[in-house]
């Protein structure tokens, strides 16, 4: 048995980068960037108001200002600014020349039909000024981004329509176990549905790689070997669960070498996910998840999601906080690090979630985060600081 660290770490070493490809902008989201993306342009272009209402200059804010123009967002502005003087102006607008400042029309009064006078007692500049965000060439993301819908707004405004990112990777989805069938079949007698496979589907989606479904695999030498085969053939990562535990009836990890897999572990220092498997054969990866829904679920978050982002060109940073426990919790054993799910209260403490065990599913539903409890802690008391990991 390895500790979850040293796993963790094999898994990083191993992971290679897929090749890049380059896609439409409008389906980027969620994949890497596979290389810089620079503005091809300054933000803002030009110095443009803040508001709707007169630019004129600072100096003149006393007198009475003569509108020589109106300024609408998109409009070239065709006067300068001189003394007394100002231009009406819409957000966005370009600022004219002379003008250093833009005040709100809210803080103005018509003198007469051409005339103007601010009755504030002081403003601000009201001006975004030409390139202060960014500057023409600026690299504005890097490679190694995971695009999220703010960066897709980046990449939008600096016309790069079809960036280069890294191949989503396929990933076989594989369940084990004669006693489980799938969700649209009633179980009967000593059944299970398969929820791990749907469960396994969506993680892999939510990170935009690639699943493909394979079934449900008899606990049987040979039907193991001919799926775990067919999987290998075509696919980045295959994900199997059940069958990796050291019962009469779990081929998976035999059957993994009789394919001419290296496995690199086989257990692991973790709860819920003891006997996780991680191999390679050439460029193809498998992981073998333990068969209760928890546990497979808290090992694809843990080190499968990072793995398949590291294959994807991006390193992984989950969100993670130090929080104050809610409550007393404690345990027996405390010879493998424990990850369990929790919610944040109101008080923004961390309050454990009922939970009976590696198959109670209901008891992430509703989760904020999963609690780490260190290898030798036993107890946590109400006001200790322990680090809870967004889900
Ligand atoms: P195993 O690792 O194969 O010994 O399975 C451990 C437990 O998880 C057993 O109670 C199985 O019935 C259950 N289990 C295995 N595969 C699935 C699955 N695909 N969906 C739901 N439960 C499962
Ligand atoms: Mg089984």
């Amino acid at each position: 048995m390895i500790k979850f660290e040293e796993a963790i770490k094999i898994t990083e070493k191993e992971a290679i980068r897929l090749d890049a490809e380059k896609v439409d902008l409008s389906v980027a989201n969620g994949r890497v960037l596979a290389g810089d993306v620079y503005a091809d342009a300054d933000m803002p272009p030009f110095n443009k108001s803040a508001m709707d209402g007169f630019a004129c200059r600072r100096a003149d804010l006393d007198n009475v200002l003569e509108v020589v123009e109106t300024i609408k967002a998109g409009d070239v502005p065709l006067k300068t600014i001189g003394k007394n003087q100002c231009a009406k102006i819409m957000t966005g607008g370009k600022v004219p020349g002379g003008a250093d400042c833009v005040i709100m029309i809210e803080q103005t009064v018509a003198v007469d039909g051409n005339r103007i006078r601010f009755t504030g007692s002081k403003t601000e500049d009201n001006i975004a000024l030409q390139a202060e965000d960014i500057r023409s060439g600026q690299v504005v993301a890097a490679a190694g981004t995971l695009l999220r819908a703010q960066h897709i707004a980046i990449l939008a405004s600096a016309g790069w329509v079809h960036p280069l990112v890294y191949r989503r990777p396929s990933v076989a989805v594989l369940t084990t176990g004669d006693e489980i069938v799938e969700p649209d079949v009633r179980p009967e007698g000593t059944c299970i549905r398969n929820s791990n496979g749907p469960q396994l589907i969506a993680q892999v989606e939510d990170m935009c790689a690639e699943p493909r479904y394979l079934g449900i695999v008899p606990d049987t030498p040979e039907g193991t070997f001919a799926a775990i085969g067919h999987a290998l053939e075509d696919n980045d990562v295959v994900l199997i669960t059940g069958g990796v535990s050291r019962g009469d009836f779990d081929f998976v990890p035999s059957v993994l070498e009789k394919h001419g897999v290296r496995l690199l572990f086989s257990q692991v220092a973790v709860k819920p996910g003891r006997p996780t498997v991680f191999g390679l054969k050439d460029r193809h990866f498998v992981f073998g998840l333990p068969g209760n829904p928890v546990s497979s679920f808290i090992i694809f978050e843990l080190m499968v999601k990072p793995f398949l982002y590291r294959l994807m060109g991006h390193v992984y940073r989950p969100f993670k906080v130090r929080l104050p426990m809610g409550t007393d919790y404690s345990r027996k054993k405390a010879d493998r690090i424990a990850w369990s799910p929790v919610f944040i209260n109101e008080n923004a403490e961390v309050i454990p979630a009922e939970y009976h065990g590696s198959a109670h599913i209901h008891s992430l539903c509703g989760a904020h985060g999963l609690m780490d409890m260190p290898v030798g802690v036993y107890n946590y008391k109400k006001g200790d600081l322990v680090n809870v990991r967004q889900l």
